[in-house]
């Protein structure tokens, strides 16, 4: 018989938004347990700048010192080629291993295993997992789940509603190349979908395929290599991009990959974080930086569950309204990138997703105006109801900009340092409020 131990907080997964969950709530003084097993597949992704920029801000030194180096990305999409931008090159799991370095280094209690059962018992959470060392049993109070897209509880606590674009498979393949050829990645649209290659300047290169998967579609696992082959020799840019390339010996490995919206996302006593609530098409190249920031989002959110019960709702409204925002103009972006690609209209690839989802979404659009009005804010850790600006492009609504609340800015008459110091803010970020309400056309 095992030992049931008890933790207050407990998370599944070790992915960026569990991780950024976890290293939250410690900081907010929560004792918590990660449980997590290495991503049992390989992986590389690419990294913009953004989320680069959460991890030092964070102080993630292990994690920033995993990632590979800054390349050019290529583009050949509707038939024209350009170096749109750059993205860090990433092995997935060096990263997540990393990242769980720096969790233990910031006080996250981590258990490496595989969860094999959650159940829920009157006000606790049971957890079983399995370690190299044996079986362990956890019991919490709250339960935050970040497996990903294999993440079960989500799916099972909403029964169907899950808001799923086309369905989307990632065929994988790695190859041996010379080490002299330079790292890049590069982007190309083919008649069936899309292709990933990189090359990381070490004599690695991976191509990476997304096709649709609606049942049927792909072939048996015995018969993807010669089905990841004939895709291959579809796709214009794969002859250079494997010119000289020898194919390693592991099999092509599939992920899904399509945009996927779950619901509930949360309720008294749980959590749902990263992309086992929202997970994005992975062409947007932001399933990372969303996933911190739905990490980040997390721990205020479940300290108010836990702290300030009354305030729950308002604590679950906020988080909800995040994630459908983010999922809108997620979908929105993805659509309209796939109506740029014209060369296959008839393709059921392309048509399928230029039409998906079938209201366009109004998420950032510029016009209308501005409105005062209650909305959840972050606030010294906990979710709380603040006067916020509503603007067309922040329709979550802007609290404060630069440590200063904008609606009593409006609010307030005169100027200068006496201004400054009513606020407890300096002049420059005084200027930097009133600027961004001059920006958007608001005056009092
Ligand atoms: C094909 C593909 C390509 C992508 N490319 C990019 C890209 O280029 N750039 C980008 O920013 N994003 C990309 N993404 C998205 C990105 O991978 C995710 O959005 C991001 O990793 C989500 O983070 P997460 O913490 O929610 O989950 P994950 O990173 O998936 O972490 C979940 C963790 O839970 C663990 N786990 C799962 N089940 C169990 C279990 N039973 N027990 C214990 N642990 C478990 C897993 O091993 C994993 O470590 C891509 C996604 C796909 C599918």
């Amino acid at each position: 018989m095992t030992r049931t131990e008890k933790l207050p907080v407990m998370v599944l997964g070790g992915g960026p938004a569990s991780v950024f969950t976890a290293c939250g709530l410690v900081k907010l003084g929560f004792r918590v347990g990660l449980i997590t097993r290495p991503r049992p597949f390989p992986a590389w992704e690419g990294l913009s700048e953004r989320p680069r920029v959460s991890l030092r801000h964070f102080g993630f030194v292990k994690t920033l010192a995993s990632i590979g180096p800054k390349v050019a990305r290529a583009a050949h999409w509707n038939g024209v080629s350009r170096v749109q931008n750059q993205e860090y090159i990433l092995e997935r799991q060096r990263f997540d291993q990393a990242l769980l370095e720096d969790a233990m280094d910031k006080g996250v209690e981590v258990i490496r295993g595989r969860v094999e059962n959650v159940k829920r018992q009157r006000a606790c959470w049971h957890i079983s997992c399995q370690t190299a060392q044996g079986a362990r049993t956890f019991a919490t109070n709250f339960l935050v789940e970040g497996r990903g897209r294999e993440a079960r509880l989500g799916r099972r606590l909403s029964g169907s509603d899950v808001v799923t674009a086309p369905a989307t498979s990632a065929l994988l393949k790695s190859y041996r190349v010379s080490m002299d050829r330079p790292a890049m990645t590069s982007v190309a649209a083919f008649a069936k979908g899309w292709a990933w290659f990189l090359r990381d300047g070490a004599g690695m290169a991976i191509l990476q395929i997304f096709i649709g998967s609606e049942r049927g579609d792909l072939p048996p696992k015995d018969g993807l290599e010669v089905y990841f082959s004939a895709l291959t020799g579809q796709i214009d840019e794969a002859e250079d991009w494997l010119d000289g390339a020898q194919a390693e010996d592991s099999a092509v490995s599939v992920r899904t990959a399509a945009a996927t919206l779950t619901r509930p996302a949360g309720g008294k006593d749980f959590l749902v974080v990263g992309d086992g609530s929202l997970a994005l098409d992975p062409l947007s190249g932001n399933g990372i930086f969303y996933a911190i920031g739905s990490g980040l989002a997390a721990a205020p959110v479940i300290n108010t569950l836990i702290n300030r019960p009354a305030d729950g709702d308002l604590a679950l409204q906020f988080y909800r309204e995040r994630i459908e925002l983010a999922f809108a103009g997620g979908c929105q972006s993805a659509r309209e990138f796939y109506a740029s690609e014209q060369r296959w209209p008839g393709q059921p690839f392309w048509q399928a997703r230029r039409n998906w989802p079938v209201e366009a979404s109004s998420a950032g659009s510029l016009s209308g105006t501005a409105e005062l009005c209650r909305k959840p804010v972050v606030r010294d850790g906990f979710i709380t109801g603040e006067e916020v600006i509503v603007t067309p492009d922040h329709p979550r609504g802007v609290w404060q900009v630069d440590g200063v609340p904008l609606v009593p800015l409006l609010r307030s008459a005169g100027s200068g340092e006496g201004m400054a110091a009513a606020f407890g803010v300096t002049a420059g970020q005084l200027a930097a409020a009133r600027r961004w309400l001059a920006e958007h056309n608001i005056s009092g």
